[in-house]
């Protein structure tokens, strides 16, 4: 057989381990205890050398069955979920980081990423932040005590593409660990193992999950990174295959150590969208590119920002890097029209802060999900006050163009 295409790996993977019953769909497993009829065996999966399940904190069978999922779509080597997309980012950095350790992210970030960092760096790791779009940059800050690269792949809200493959090489030639945030492209526009990321992070919440109904996080190891060069191990990690050591730690303290774990609930509701990633995400990405013409077009806009108009500075990376552009689009209105107008006259697209729904979701950045970090920050990432931005959905297009044609009229 032919090695099957995204989601057919997707939708099949379940059969891997079939159900009891024979039901072609994962049941649910919201037990936390598991129990063991020789003492024997407990004692094995406590101690590693036999897998299994102890209690819920440390996972269950409808989480794994997600986690094998997600390291499909990204072709890693391990993957392991967690509560929120955040808590995949708290897990990763606070598990692998320690006080004196060096980080370079870029300065184009979700904001409360931004916020994650500041924590960081008051717990004495330092965080330089850069224009991530010229790997030179990145390269010019990296110190002896560097330990970390942080970049998403297209920026929230201005969708600056960072330098992916640049970046990767540097992190590569240094031994350098490269965390690449695949949230706003989905392993099904992009895999960051690719551009030589060793981990992997998406917010499950979006694109994956897809549906607005659950909460979830991932980070995936690519099996790229050598781990017996990073310095930080746990000599109780150390004795497993030394490429799930990083996977390994991220997992015991994000998940046993921290609790930041995801409820089997939210894992069902999350492989159940995930199914249909690629069907949406293909809708998304068309719905988006219309629209972003028609706003290029439009005499009431000022500025689009969209990586999939030539005109947007990494237009050329994008086409390279990514099976289509995305869902998200920045956009400034005419200094004369007021934007809280503008968004109370839209019928169809919602003003809400959540992003890679199925609903066409608008929000206005600066005063909203910008706001806590402040002016100049918010200047250094190139928000303006008029920025608006859009989360494009999968509804039918015309209904799209005409709601927002009749707003800015
Ligand atoms: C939403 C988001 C996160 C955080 O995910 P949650 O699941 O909401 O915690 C992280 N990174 C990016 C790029 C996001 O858009």
């Amino acid at each position: 057989m032919n090695k099957p295409g995204f989601s057919t790996a997707i939708l099949h993977s379940d059969r891997q381990q079939p159900d009891q019953y024979r039901a072609i769909h994962r049941p649910m497993h919201p037990s936390v205890a598991y129990a063991y009829s020789d003492p024997e065996d407990l004692i094995k999966v406590f101690q590693g050398s036999q897998s299994g399940y102890v209690y819920g904190r440390q996972g269950n069978p409808t989480t794994s069955a997600l986690e094998t999922k997600i390291n499909l779509m990204e072709q890693g080597i391990a993957t392991a979920c967690f509560s929120t997309g955040m808590a995949a980012l708290a897990a990763s950095f606070l598990a692998l980081l320690r006080a004196g350790d060096h980080l370079v992210a870029s300065s184009f970030l979700f904001g409360n990423t931004n916020s994650l960092f500041t924590t960081l760096s008051t717990l004495g790791i330092e965080i330089s932040f850069v224009d991530a779009t010229d790997s030179a940059n990145v390269t010019a800050e990296i110190r002896d005590n560097t330990r970390m690269v942080f970049v998403e792949t297209i920026a929230n809200p201005r969708t600056q593409i960072a330098d992916l493959a640049g970046i990767g090489e540097v992190c590569a030639e240094r031994g350098i660990v490269y965390v690449v945030d695949n949230t706003l492209t989905s392993p099904y526009l992009f895999r960051p193992a690719l551009v030589k990321a060793g981990l992997v992070i998406n917010s499950l919440t979006k694109y994956i999950c897809g549906h607005g109904n659950a909460l979830g996080g991932s980070v995936t190891d690519t099996g790229l990174f050598d781990w017996q060069r990073f310095p930080h191990i746990y000599d109780n990690y150390r004795s497993a295959d030394p490429k799930l050591w990083g996977i390994t730690q991220i997992r015991k303290k994000g998940l046993r150590d921290m609790g930041a774990t995801l409820q089997a609930e939210s894992a069902h509701r999350i492989a159940t969208g995930s199914e249909t990633l690629a069907l949406r995400m293909d809708k998304t990405c068309a719905n988006a590119s219309r629209l972003a013409q028609f706003f290029a077009d439009h005499s009431a806009i000022s500025r689009v920002y969209y990586p999939g108009l030539s005109e947007h500075p990494q237009h050329l990376r994008a086409k390279t890097l990514f099976k289509a552009y995305g869902g998200l689009i920045g956009i400034e209105l005419r200094e004369d029209i007021n934007k809280l107008a503008f968004l109370k006259k839209l019928n169809i697209v919602i003003s809400s802060s959540h992003l890679g729904d199925t609903r066409t979701l608008a929000i206005p950045a600066a005063d909203t999900i910008y706001w806590e970090m402040g002016a100049d920050r918010r200047r250094s990432m190139g928000i303006s006050d008029s920025l608006i931005r859009l989360s494009v959905g999968i509804e039918d297009t015309d209904d799209l163009i005409g709601d927002f044609e009749q707003a800015l009229s």
